[in-house]
């Protein structure tokens, strides 16, 4: 099937546009999901997942938004304190969530656009070594388009013993490399649509065995977000409740386009995407005389997600109407840089074509805008 016609005029940083061929895979009749069709199912996105995971490990299919194992890494990893890095609203809901499940929690905060440096988190465990036994972080973070150092992380949180490192790769997972393994996280999340460009509703999740074994040692972990159940049901291809089996449909042709394209070629699209977004801005800072930014420091920039900060006087709330007029759709910046901000979404299926025409109808937005 062809693209629809519509297809490619929705950029917003999640959810992601579902590519038509996807939205019918879900029309297939619903299964049992204790049957054999289903494990057969299951075990057809198996190996595509752990591929963008980087993993030798299964990958957990929970029916929920990513939030779901947000909230499961803080109550099946943390029995003392968690230390949760900040640089913006989604390491910021990170913290909020473990307040909200009653584990005392802490947050390294550093401003928005910067991303949480290595050296600023092991100045802040050895300070304490054995405060926290769990640290949190966002790779992408989608509010500010910085790409956190997550490698570098993952080498700072090994050298303390009894410390776990959970990542939230919701605008990652799919849209830039994953070494799960290498690395040495402890668990890594995340949902289905954002960088996977499926439609909501899914949330994967891979985790060590010194997660599994941390999950195991804490019996107030939680029933529905039982990390322990999750790893006995992937062995066997099962899931632990009655899945959104619809969705999974979705998954399995999306994974097959997915590879396709091959990773490398969709990793190097993103790349190319967000270059050329940050290119546009700084085209726009020199024809305008004015202050247009990319909020995300060079060299910590998201493949996926791109926030630009705009200059004093420009509304982002008024170039996103100014789009949507136009039938394309942005974001604005995010909670308290909504309306200093805005954010354009290059992940999932999006194609530099698609880009250039979101970038030129900005252009002209911007440019009606600057002589109101
Ligand atoms: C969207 C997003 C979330 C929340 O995902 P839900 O699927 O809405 O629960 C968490 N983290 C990041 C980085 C996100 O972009």
């Amino acid at each position: 099937m062809t693209p629809h016609a519509d297809f490619g005029r929705f950029f917003l940083p999640g959810p992601t546009e579902v590519h038509p061929d996807v939205l019918v895979a879900m029309e297939r009749p619903v299964i049992g999901h204790r049957g054999p069709e289903m494990r057969d199912l299951l075990e057809s996105v198996d190996q595509p997942l752990r591929l963008l995971f980087g993993t030798n490990r299964p990958v957990f299919i929970s029916t929920s938004s990513a939030t779901g194992f947000m909230e499961a890494s803080i109550t099946n990893l943390s029995r003392r304190r968690v230390l949760c890095l900040v640089n913006g609203a989604f390491g910021a809901r990170f913290h909020a969530i473990a307040e909200r499940c009653g584990r005392p929690a802490d947050r390294l905060d550093v401003p928005w656009g910067q991303p949480n440096t290595a050296d600023e988190l092991r100045t802040a465990l050895l300070a304490e070594p054995d405060r926290y036994d769990l640290v949190t972080v966002v790779h992408s973070e989608t509010s500010t388009g910085v790409l956190n150092p997550v490698a570098d992380l993952c080498s700072v949180v090994s050298e303390f013993d009894d410390v776990l490192l959970a990542v939230d790769g919701v605008t990652s997972v799919g849209g830039t490399r994953i070494e799960f393994d290498r690395w040495g996280v402890d668990f890594l999340l995340t949902g289905s649509q954002k960088a996977l460009a499926l439609p909501p509703g899914l949330a994967f999740a891979a985790a060590s065995d010194r997660a599994l074994e941390r999950a195991a040692s804490i019996p107030s972990r939680g029933f529905y977000f039982d990390l322990v159940e999750f790893n006995r049901r992937a062995g066997e291809y099962s899931t632990t409740n009655t899945p959104a089996v619809s969705l999974i449909y979705a998954l399995q042709v999306q994974l097959e386009r997915i590879e396709n394209e091959g990773l490398e070629a969709r990793f190097a699209r993103h790349q190319r995407m967000a270059r050329r977004t940050g290119e546009w801005t700084e085209e726009l800072a020199k024809s305008t005389g004015q202050g247009f930014e990319v909020l995300a420091l060079e060299g910590f920039r998201s493949p996926t997600v791109t926030a630009i900060s705009l200059p004093a006087g420009i509304s982002g709330p008024a170039i996103v109407e100014h789009l949507a007029d136009e039938g394309i759709t942005i974001a604005t910046g995010y909670g308290r840089l909504k309306g200093s901000a805005i954010r354009i979404g290059h992940m999932g299926d999006h194609t530099e074509a698609g880009l250039e025409v979101v970038l030129d109808t900005a252009t002209t937005a911007i440019e009606v805008a600057t002589n109101d």
